[in-house]
This record gives C-alpha cells, structure tokens and sequence, in this order.
C-alpha cells in the first residue's frame, strides 16, 4: 500500500535531530510520498534542499498567514522569484490563506494572500490553502481572481456544503486526524457524504494529534490510521481506499505516479 502525506511540516526542528531515522518509520508505515508546505521566508531554503537530498519529498512556497508581519510584503518579490526558478519538486503555492482565530491584521492576510493566489495563476501551480473561519471570503477572492489550477483545502473541518464549494472550484479536501475523534461529528459526517475521489490525506505533523495521541507531537507515520478512520466512515476497504488517494494526492500536486 502507498500512502501520501499532503501536508506535513517535515522541515521542523522536532524533526531535525534524527531526520533520517524519522524519515525511515514513516517509509516503514508505507508512506512513500510527502509535500512539505511552507510558512515563510525562514523556511523556503530548508525544504529545497530536503527535496534535493530526498526524491520523495515535494514541497510548496508560500506564506502562512499565521506568521506574517509587516516584512511579509516586502518578501513577496522574492517569493515570485523562488517560484519563477522553481526545480520539478516545487508542486504548489502555499500554505497560503486567511485565518481569522489568529491576531495578524487581516488586511495584510487578505492582500499576501491574493498575491500569492496570483503567483499561483502565472506559474500555473496548485494552491494549498490554510482556512479558519473564513472560508465565504476565501471563496469570493478565488472567484474574483478566476483561479483555476485547483490543490488542496487542507485541514478541513467543517460542513458539506462548505467543502462542496471548494471542491467545485477544483480543489481537493484535505482529511487529517480530526476525523479519529468521535466528536467530531460534523466534519465526519461530511467526509461521509463527500465523494471519495476528491478527498486526500494529511496529518499537518507536528500539529493536529491523533484521537488517542493529544500531547503528543505529530508524525507522517500516522497517515494509515487516518485512513483507517476514512475507510470505515465510508465502508470502503482499507485498500481500496488507499489506491484512490494515492491517485488523488498525484493529481492535485500534478505529479507522476
Ligand atoms: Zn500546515
């Protein structure tokens, strides 16, 4: 079985120490393939070179809305570049959106965010989209700027309806450990009804610890046990499951399989 981590924070130092030992019990697990998105300009060297030293590893550039500040602007023109002369393991612009439980303005969320949906448009690259509680003007910016090359609404935790508007703008969802957790009844219940072959895996390492694992930080590993929770939500085999994500995460990403 090969599984994909769409969104993993791999370049973290948590992982630093032993990154290859760390590497080695996710390939264990049968996680074969990972896309390390960024948070800013701190991280954007670290995880070209991941990608150069490991095949398997992909990654985004981009700005997290949760760690801009007034500099942020003035790194965008750096960002365009980086993404200009971007290798085949740069797949995605990201993770990029709007956060409204965070204290940053939301001004310049708005504005680094619509810079970057447009760098994602001229390199005609996937966007993966951070959203909390924002997801109406999330949407009304996508339409605005007719982006139209799709990627990844990750972490999603919400309604049906919610992740049905982003999915017909093209973008996948993104489904993490929040679906082990029986209280999550509203988001379980719309990954339920959400077609399969629009949904993708992520477990947002270090963060997002599983049902069973709060305290504790994060790992790629923990990918088969988010799909275990998927497969009976959906009542699909474990298998099944497996080889249509595996195509899913390749897609967005518009990687070969
Ligand atoms: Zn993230």
């Amino acid at each position: 079985m090969r599984l994909f981590d769409t969104h993993c924070h791999f370049d973290f130092d948590i992982f630093q120490d032993d990154f290859d030992s760390q590497l080695k019990s996710a390939h264990e697990q049968g996680v074969s393939r990972f896309v390390i998105p960024s948070i800013g300009s701190s991280n954007w060297a670290k995880m070209h070179q991941m990608a150069t030293d490991h095949t398997d590893i992909y990654y985004a550039l981009g700005m997290h809305p949760y760690f801009l500040d007034q500099q942020s602007i003035d790194e965008l023109p750096t960002l365009k570049e980086l993404l200009n002369q971007r290798g085949n393991q740069c797949v995605a612009v990201g993770e990029c959106g709007l956060d409204s439980m965070v204290e940053v303005d939301m001004t310049l969320q708005e504005k680094v965010f619509i810079e970057q949906v447009r760098f994602a448009t001229s390199c005609q690259l996937p966007l993966i989209l951070h959203c909390r509680k924002t997801h109406n003007r999330m949407l009304q910016i996508l339409k605005q700027e007719k982006f139209q090359y799709g990627g990844i609404l990750h972490g999603f935790s919400g309604s049906y309806q919610q992740a049905m508007q982003f999915i017909e703008l093209g973008f996948f969802i993104g489904v993490g450990g929040v679906i082990t957790y029986p209280r999550a009844n509203k988001t379980r219940q719309a990954i339920v009804r959400l077609p399969i072959e629009k949904l993708v895996l992520e477990t947002d390492s270090p963060d997002m610890p599983l049902n069973g694992y709060q305290g504790k930080p994060n790992h790629p590993k923990m990918i088969g046990e988010i799909l275990s929770s998927l497969a009976s939500l959906k009542g699909m085999s474990k298998q099944t499951i497996a080889e249509i994500v595996w195509k899913n995460s390749n897609s967005a990403f518009g990687i070969c399989e």
